[in-house]
């Protein structure tokens, strides 16, 4: 499924401290697992999405829920989420506070191995008033059982990445959990795979659920994937070497704005002849004139964006480069989909620069595959590290920690570093 590009978080009624929140997190545009899942979640019903890692997962039953607490009459324990690790628990934590940042939503992270103090000072901000308890299943059963904890105000129960959960045999603690919560509530479930144990599961503790499920399709066998870490001003050197390889008959080259195209459609024109740029600004005549002669092959390259990506069926492309990398995922499929038809194979070149490191983390994690990266000739100098993980979590939410201290929202324990 692709993103409905006119869709915008002002869409969903949002409070204004909530979308502030979310903007102020560099989100721009709700990612297509946020725009089939808030609003079904807004409307307080149960779900089971198929959704993994990197689809912006967790701040589609997020911003919904934390919009509910906003408009709650009053405040109580409200929302529960169970995940199957403390990194993931504390990584939700964080969403919340970045997104909560303007808003005073309290969360608190509870799992095993918090030694005693931590869990006393725990209980003493639950006591005060959170919002939303994130934790990991074996710690929560047992703080449940011995009365520590109580759910009796109870409006939203989370089972996020679900599948891992029965994976690591959590399916019996669930349950028990799930016995301890009030029957009225809307239960929410996310899981990257749809294993029968998880449709039983389902099936005993959601209430008449939509579901929802994102698949990402998967790019063709017979493409290559390859990727340069660079430096931007390294990036027109390698392609041009790039360009020289006669093999390659039928290229398209990926840039991220019509200006891009243009600017490299004349830097590129010195060395190579038989190459042109195909942009919105082009008359709707010329447009189809460039399009014949690339398919005739009197045209050896095209310079595009994305709007090239979609749609075009030109057999016997057998390089695609991604100058930028693609905004997300799902355009990267369909980019170097463009290549590699009809069971021929094809090379997709990728260059990515230190600020499209995460996003290309998340292309890889959702294709579940790692591309090779390719060393840079040493006469071009050294390159940047590829590092996506430590990237994304700078770019993330902790953000607004790192700068301004750590905000404490509505009687937030600081505690969490220790716990
Ligand atoms: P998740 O799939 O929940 O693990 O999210 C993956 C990453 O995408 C996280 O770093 C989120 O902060 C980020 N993210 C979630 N939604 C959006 C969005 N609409 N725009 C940009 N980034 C997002």
């Amino acid at each position: 499924m692709t993103t409905d590009t006119n869709l915008t978080f002002n869409d969903f009624n949002f409070e204004e401290t909530l979308l502030e929140g979310l903007y102020s997190m560099g989100y721009k545009q709700p990612t297509p697992i946020q725009q089939q899942a808030m609003p079904v979640i807004l409307n307080n019903k149960d779900i089971v999405a198929c959704a993994q890692t990197g689809t912006g997962k967790t701040a589609a039953f997020l911003l919904p829920i934390i919009q509910h607490i906003l408009k709650a009459e009053t405040r109580h324990l409200n929302t529960l989420i169970i995940t199957p690790t403390r990194e993931l628990a504390l990584q939700i934590d964080q969403q919340i506070d970045g997104l909560g940042y303007f808003c005073s939503v309290g969360s608190i992270a509870i799992y095993g191995g918090s030694d005693g103090m931590a869990w006393e000072n725990q209980k003493q901000s639950m006591e005060n008033g959170v919002d939303i308890v994130v934790a990991t299943p074996g710690r929560l059963k047992a703080l449940l059982q011995n009365g520590s904890i109580n759910f009796e105000h109870l409006q939203h129960l989370v089972l996020d990445e679900a599948d891992r959960m029965l994976d690591m045999g959590f399916f019996d603690d669930i349950k028990q959990i799930i016995g301890y919560l009030p029957k009225k509530r809307q239960t929410i479930l996310f899981s990257a795979t749809m294993p029968p144990k998880m449709r039983l599961l389902a099936n005993q503790i959601l209430h008449e659920p939509e579901s929802i499920n994102i698949a990402i399709s998967k790019p063709a066998a017979g493409i290559v994937q390859q990727a340069y870490v660079l430096y931007d001003a390294q990036k027109e050197p390698i392609l041009k070497e790039i360009l020289k390889n006669e093999d390659f008959a039928s290229i398209i080259i990926f840039s991220s704005t019509k200006e891009n195209v243009k600017r490299l459609e004349k830097s590129l024109i010195r060395t190579e002849k038989s190459i042109k740029a195909f942009h919105s600004d082009l008359e709707q005549t010329e447009r189809e004139e460039i399009m014949r002669d690339f398919k005739a092959r009197r045209l050896r390259i095209l310079i595009g964006t994305d709007i090239l990506s979609r749609g075009i069926d030109v057999d016997g492309i057998n390089l695609i480069v991604n100058f930028d990398a693609p905004p997300d995922p799902e355009d990267y499929i369909h980019r170097i989909g463009r290549t590699a038809r009809a069971s021929k194979a094809g090379v997709a070149i990728t260059f990515i620069n230190e600020r499209d490191m995460p996003k290309f983390g998340q292309i890889e994690a959702l294709m579940g595959i790692e591309v090779a990266k390719l060393p840079l000739p040493e006469s071009m100098g050294p390159v940047p590290k590829y590092d996506p993980e430590a990237k994304r979590k700078f770019e993330g939410g902790n953000k607004n920690f790192k700068k301004g201290g750590f905000k404490k929202p509505f009687n937030k324990s600081n505690d969490r570093k220790r716990s």
